[in-house]
């Protein structure tokens, strides 16, 4: 695979206090003194200086921010969500959580996991069952992530966190 030219997210900026880091983007290899670690979701981590987290960044400067708010806001769901184990009308088993009172439900096993987003109407009872949406091949803690950026980008009313949402899912999915 070739290392990603673009869509990488800064997250933080490190200090050595001399050149005693490497820029780690293909081809540079420079020592450097300011460690700045960024992360591309088809990549993973790399630590970089700051001549090239420049290039690295350049397309995403304007929405790195809300990029790295809604990672935080992904992580933070991932470590603190609970779920809990119920059964559906036909006593088929799945494990559900309640996000600002909307529901994700997974069904199914590992490798063979699907979702379903339920939304709640506001000043109702009842929720608003979204389609199922089925994954391969992935593990639970990846379909948690998978629902969850689905709910929020279903529920937010912000037009550059939908768009990013919808980037980050079709890179991971
Ligand atoms: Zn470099």
């Amino acid at each position: 695979m070739i290392e990603p030219e673009y869509g990488w997210v800064l997250i933080s900026v490190e200090d050595l206090g001399n050149k005693d880091g490497i820029c780690e983007r293909k081809g540079c290899g420079t020592e450097i003194r300011y460690e700045h670690l960024t992360y591309h979701p088809n990549w993973g981590y790399k630590i970089v200086g700051s001549t090239c987290i420049e290039y690295l960044t350049i397309e995403d400067q304007y929405l790195s921010t809300v990029t790295l708010k809604l990672f935080r806001n992904i992580s933070t769901f991932i470590n603190s969500s609970t779920w809990e184990k119920r059964f559906t009308k036909k006593l088929k088993s799945y494990i559900a959580t309640t996000y600002s009172h909307h529901e994700i439900r997974i069904y199914g096993k590992e490798n063979y996991y699907s979702f379903q987003i339920a939304l709640k109407i506001k000043g109702e009872r009842w929720f608003d069952f979204k389609d199922f949406i089925s994954t391969k091949n992935k593990n639970l803690s990846q379909v948690k992530e998978l629902g969850f950026i689905v709910l929020k980008g279903l529920t937010t009313e912000s037009e550059i966190e939908k768009k990013i949402l919808r980037n980050i899912y079709t890179r991971i999915k």
